[in-house]
């Protein structure tokens, strides 16, 4: 007997007859004598009609609000799942974040998992109920109902998979696993067996769809193992998520780039010719942290005379607040010649702990790239990444070219 927590997007319960599906999946799973917990997203769709609605409202709803509102498409994912599994003579109970008790930070809309009580739905494990519990969602030391980010259901499972001590952690989506690239792209992407969890980690944050970028930390700071497959096909072993340490026991020779993500949400600031003196960093990007703007790349360079530029990359919808910022409290400060924001770009990033070990991957990416005609503006790398930031309009040649470049096809 296992416990095994299952999570669901929202492709999975997207109407009545793919909840019957999932709910006969689950059975099957139950019958073979495993303790199941089902974490479930909203309906494909719901989401983003909820925020769209809160919109037309008003163009700036509160955050706390807001949760109330896009928290309630699980809780009626929760409540169909378990009439389902009613319906095939399972006993199902559901919760939601408050019921279990996932205590989150306060910040509404991306809040963090601080706490989870495990008894109510280990008690219930015990008494041969499949607990399904809503995605997405927990509540603060106050009560109030907080949801941890868009594709927030992942980093419940894997947070429930942690507190429960679960056996596996099982990703279900709408495609069998994760693969080289975005097949929508890429047609000839393939689909990898097993992956590290740092290099998951980085196409998460890089841009790839498959996990929420949260789930994947979770997963591998608690060792949580994790498993990502397809809700339509009945067989298939997905991917899975592993510590290098253990597929290294696998003697296979490790391949040199396992994945390439992209990403079009962000946009890049820019502010040129600032005076180049100690703090001027920590007084152009602290103001942007401390209004909650999430930053990804930085670069600085020093001029020759003695002024330098600053240029770092936010979430598009986000360009135009951190503008804001630093035109109306940095600018008086620091006199910059020109702060400018540009979001027609994207960032192109080919992953892999081959890397490590391997030197020529970063000049052969630059060297596919300029074949093409396409012109770097940035560059950032780390250990196991290296990422360009491109005119957006050249991003599909890019992977393109890039996954054939580094013979990731399927042969
Ligand atoms: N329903 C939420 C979203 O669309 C959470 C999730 O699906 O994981 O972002
Ligand atoms: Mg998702």
């Amino acid at each position: 007997m296992a416990l095994i927590v299952q999570k669901y997007g929202g492709t999975s319960v997207a109407n009545a007859d793919r909840i019957r599906n999932l709910a006969s999946r689950v059975g099957r799973f139950k019958k073979k004598g495993h303790q199941i917990v089902v974490v479930v997203s909203a309906m494909s769709g719901e989401t983003n009609r909820l925020i769209a609605l809160a919109h037309e409202v008003t163009p700036t709803p509160d955050p706390r609000e807001l949760d109330v509102i896009i928290s309630t498409g699980e809780q009626v994912t929760i409540g169909l799942t378990c009439l389902a599994l009613h319906e095939l003579g399972f006993k199902a109970k559901s919760y939601t974040g408050s019921q279990v008790r996932i205590l989150t930070d306060e910040s509404h809309g991306k809040a963090r998992i601080i706490d989870i009580d495990g008894h109510n739905m280990q008690k219930d494990l015990d008494d041969g109920y499949v607990v399904v519990v809503a995605g997405f969602q927990g509540c603060d030391a106050k009560g109030n109902i907080t949801t941890l980010g868009r594709g927030g259901s992942d980093t419940t499972g894997v947070a429930l998979a942690a507190a429960l001590k679960a056996d596996e952690c099982q990703i279900y989506t709408d495609v069998d696993g994760v693969y080289t690239t975005d097949p929508r792209v890429v047609p000839e992407a393939r689909r990898l067996d097993r992956i590290t969890f740092e290099e998951m980690l980085e196409l998460a944050s890089q841009g790839s769809k498959v996990l929420q970028t949260r789930s994947v930390e979770f997963a591998g700071k608690h060792k949580v193992k994790l498993r990502v497959l397809s809700s339509f096909q009945e067989v298939g072993e997905g991917t899975l998520i592993t510590f290098e340490e253990d597929s290294k026991d696998d003697n296979m020779e490790e391949p040199l780039i396992s994945g390439i993500a992209f990403n079009r949400d962000e946009a890049k600031v820019t502010i040129l010719g600032v005076p180049d003196t100690p703090g001027i960093a920590y007084q152009v990007l602290g103001p942007v942290a401390d209004a909650n703007i999430d930053v990804d790349m930085i670069i600085q360079n020093q001029g020759a005379d003695g002024t330098t530029d600053i240029t770092f990359t936010v979430h598009k919808n986000e360009m135009n607040k951190a503008l804001e910022i630093l035109r109306n409290k940095v600018q008086p400060l620091i006199h910059a010649r020109e702060i400018k924001g540009d979001d027609n770009i994207a960032k192109i990033s080919v992953v892999g702990v081959g890397m490590r070990s391997h030197v020529g991957v970063a000049s052969q990416m630059f060297r596919t790239l300029s074949e093409e005609g396409i012109n770097i503006q940035m560059i950032s790398t780390s250990e196991i990444k290296i990422a360009v930031v491109i005119e957006e309009k050249y991003m599909e040649l890019a992977v393109r070219t890039l996954h054939q470049a580094f013979e990731l096809e399927e042969t």
